[in-house]
């Protein structure tokens, strides 16, 4: 092999459940490089053996992941072909292989993806919440207080939030859901997507613990939580002609949050109001 030209790194999907959604050509990519990096080999081992893919496997995963990436990029280099996956969905997404890729990119290794299930994005298109733009968040933090910060950091947001969540803090997230925002705001709860239970529960903020309570299988399984974003406020109607013109100069001169902070002690106006029309301004969604 030592006379091939760089190998590739290829970055295969594999099932988040149901192991009929293995790609045809991520089988066969699989079957082709000389080596599969794999976040757990034990718990990759059977749905290689199912495929028949019998490559050899090397652990990459969060607490290895810095020392062997450059190990690994070593015999990319070298000119053998690797693949990474991960114990499910897309490698990356919530799971290791970062250090590996930027490794590789900053070495000259191509980088492939193998594009396959990714559980935020069954969850979100086919929760019925918006889908055109949406900010994934992956786990929400670990304590309470952390948690309700984020949310009312993301409160303002117009666009659609996706979380990742565990089985054990799903119900201690959707109640710091339902006390930092607004009652009547759409939650959709995906669960289990792709297994025999899976579920959606289409809910609201307000709504959501009591319907998760009553229903003890409801808190079982893996979870992708989708919250629709705010209301888009049409920034002339909401804020008033003097506070919009006021907030458009602040904003000329400072950060958005001091801007916002200033523009609420100058007029008077509502601070998460301010914050929405200028997150709008910001992102070029009004004028
Ligand atoms: N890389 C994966 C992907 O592409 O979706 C995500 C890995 S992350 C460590 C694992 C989390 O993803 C789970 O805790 C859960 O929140 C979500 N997840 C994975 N599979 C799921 C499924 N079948 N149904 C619902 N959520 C799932």
């Amino acid at each position: 092999m030592a006379d091939r030209e760089c190998g590739i790194l290829y970055l295969v999907a594999t099932p988040i459940g149901n192991l009929a959604d293995f790609s045809f050509r991520a089988v066969e990519i699989l079957q082709s490089v000389d080596f599969i990096a794999a976040e757990d080999t034990r718990h990759s081992r059977p749905l290689l053996d199912r495929y028949d893919i019998a490559k050899p496997l090397i652990a990459l995963h969060e607490h290895n992941e810095d020392a062997a990436s450059g190990r690994l990029v070593d015999r990319l280099q070298a000119g053998e072909s690797a693949a990474l996956i991960s114990d499910a969905g897309t490698p990356l997404i919530n799971d290791p292989g970062y250090p590996l890729v930027r490794l590789a990119r900053s070495r000259g290794v191509s980088v492939v993806p193998v594009p396959g299930p990714c559980a935020l994005i069954a969850a979100l298109s086919a929760s019925g919440l918006p889908s055109d733009r949406f900010a994934f968040e992956g786990f929400p933090p670990r304590t309470a207080s952390a948690r309700r910060k984020l949310l009312e950091n993301l409160s303002g947001d117009t666009r659609t939030l996706v979380f990742y969540e565990s089985s054990h803090r799903v119900l201690d997230f959707v109640s710091d859901i339902a006390a930092v925002l607004p009652a009547e705001r759409p939650v959709v709860i995906a669960r289990e997507l792709t297994k025999l239970h899976e579920s959606f529960l289409n809910t609201t903020a307000g709504e959501a613990v009591a319907l998760m309570q009553a229903d003890s299988n409801s808190q079982r399984g893996e979870f992708v939580v989708v919250i629709q974003g705010a209301p888009a406020v049409p920034a002339e109607d909401a804020l008033g002609e003097e506070p919009l013109r006021i907030l458009k100069l602040l904003l000329e001169e400072c950060s958005l949050k001091t801007a916002v902070s200033l523009c609420a002690r100058i007029t008077g106006a509502r601070k998460e109001l301010i914050y929405r029309t200028a997150l709008a301004f910001k992102e070029g969604g009004a004028d």
